[in-house]
């Protein structure tokens, strides 16, 4: 838990989201300002700012939220269509909010590359 940080906010239920899945350590809600007709945030309970801090004993809970991901896309339906994940990290990748969190895009079809 980081104090002020809006996304350990969420995992602790202070603010409200609209949640989509959790587990005791991987949130998912809808992004507030949605690129496309899904637009999920997969988010680790645990408060790691960017990717860069990932440490080891952080590998395994990333590789769930990428199975996560998968299986909330198909319960979507748009896994057969296709859909994106993205991690922005720091300024250059446009990172807003600095605690690790995965975009899942999908319900059309997104460009590349991108801006
Ligand atoms: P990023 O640029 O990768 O850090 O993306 C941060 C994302 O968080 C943006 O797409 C925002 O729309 C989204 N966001 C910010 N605050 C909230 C919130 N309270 N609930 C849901 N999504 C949010
Ligand atoms: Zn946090």
């Amino acid at each position: 838990m980081s104090d002020k940080c809006i996304f350990c906010m969420i995992a602790n239920r202070e603010i409200p989201a609209e949640v989509v899945y959790e587990d005791p350590e991987i949130m998912a809600f809808k992004d507030l300002n949605a690129m496309a007709p899904v637009h999920l945030l997969f988010i680790p309970k645990k408060h790691i700012p960017t990717l860069n801090d990932m440490d080891e004993g952080d590998v395994a809970i990333a590789g769930r939220m990428l199975k996560v991901i998968r299986d909330v896309a198909s319960s979507q339906g748009i896994d057969s269509a296709g859909y994106r994940v993205v991690a922005n990290c720091n300024k250059d990748g446009g990172q807003e909010v600095y605690h690790l969190h995965f975009h899942l895009l999908g319900g059309r079809g997104l460009l590349w590359p991108p801006g």
